[in-house]
């Protein structure tokens, strides 16, 4: 419909964020109760007496997610989570989920039924409700899209945007586990459609699997934190990587940051699988994704009431800005960081 216009640009060009970027330009908040709009994980309203806080994400067959390994119930379940996982990175509490379907007729009622024993299910699991929706139809793939709907007192909301120079960068569970699990699953699958007859190969990786395929959203963190009266300085989830989500932390804090490799959280498994494939551990951790561990800044004086948190580690801390983003490996030596983050329009 397009192809013939004159100055024509890529979409590749500008990748997911910059064509964020360009929808967000020219959007200007009218309603005074629109507190926060683009440019986080979720979008905070003012409804009186708390914020009421939004997000919503949609996962497409083809692009998020492989039927051929991906079990609808499973699917149901991860399309939950992804995006209550958005609504713990701004220190709130999911209440509830919309959710629509777009599908083909090569979907069968047991089909849909599945796919929702697994969204019922993780509703179930982080007391939410299935609140509404809606249904269509699509020409062949899956089109899932979910909005979530949480609460959170005023004072308690954290946005991407407070890390202050010395503040301590920490991440919560492991990194580079759910890249690592889809490997696999990419690798099994084509060695399936060369020879049916040969059984995948998957003993031993059901800690990544389940990264990928079934991953939990850190409503246990968020809570601990509030247990110890720890209100982290500027949060997200990591869903496109380490890098590129610290590097939205940094970009709308104006800070900088120094992150040690011999820190960054890695499983054995997610360790051992990497190093089968080729690949370093370190570097799926960077630039894998789609993780839903918490990355969050406090300030130098919670260390002490952080240090005894088991599924926490400190990575690193907050420097100024001038200084950039920066990884010390495990030589000790500094490597300037870039964004390498999962992009899905660049990966097309
Ligand atoms: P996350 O990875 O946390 O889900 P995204 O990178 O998808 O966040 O989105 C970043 C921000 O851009 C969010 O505030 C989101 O609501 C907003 N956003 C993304 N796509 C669009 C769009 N098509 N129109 C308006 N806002 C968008
Ligand atoms: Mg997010």
């Amino acid at each position: 419909m397009f192809e013939n216009k004159e100055g024509r640009t890529e979409l590749g060009s500008l990748g997911e964020f910059g064509l964020i970027d360009l929808i967000s330009k020219s959007v200007e908040l009218k309603n005074k109760e629109t507190i926060k709009g683009i440019g986080d994980d979720a979008a905070v309203i003012d409804n009186g007496n708390q914020f009421t806080i939004a997000t919503t994400d949609m996962l497409v067959e083809g692009v998020h997610f492989d039927l051929t390994f991906q079990p609808l119930k499973h699917l149901g379940y991860k399309s939950i989570v992804v995006n209550l996982s958005d609504i713990y990175a701004m220190n709130a509490t999911p209440k509830q989920v919309l959710v629509s379907i777009a599908l083909s007729n090569r979907f069968s009622v047991e089909a849909v039924e599945e796919l929702y024993s697994g969204i019922k299910l993780a509703c179930e699991r982080y007391g939410v409700d299935l609140a509404g929706g809606d249904t269509t139809s699509s020409t062949s793939g899956l089109i899932i899209c979910v909005t979530a709907i949480g609460t959170a007192d005023k004072d308690q909301i954290v946005y991407r945007n407070g890390a202050k120079e010395h503040d301590l960068i920490c991440v919560s569970g492991d990194l580079g586990g759910a890249y690592i699990g889809l490997q696999l699953l990419e690798r099994e699958k084509k060695v399936f459609l060369e020879n049916p007859k040969i059984q995948p190969e998957l003993e031993g990786s059901d800690y990544i699997l389940e990264r990928q395929l079934k991953p939990e959203a850190r409503k246990d963190i968020v809570e601990k934190l509030h247990e110890r009266s720890i209100k982290p300085t500027a949060m997200i989830d990591v869903s496109d990587g380490l890098s590129s989500d610290l590097m939205h932390i940094c970009r709308q804090s104006n800070v900088g940051a120094d992150i040690y490799e011999d820190k960054i959280p890695i499983d054995p498994q997610t360790d051992e699988r990497a190093r089968e494939f080729n690949l370093d551990p370190t570097v799926c951790a960077l630039s894998g994704g789609e993780d839903y561990e918490l990355l969050f800044t406090i300030r130098q004086s919670d260390y002490e009431k952080i240090r005894e948190h088991l599924d926490v580690s400190i990575i690193g801390h907050i420097t100024p800005e001038s200084s950039g983003i920066n990884l010390i490996d495990k030589s000790g030596t500094s490597v300037k960081m870039t964004a390498q983050g999962w992009d899905a329009l660049l990966n097309k």
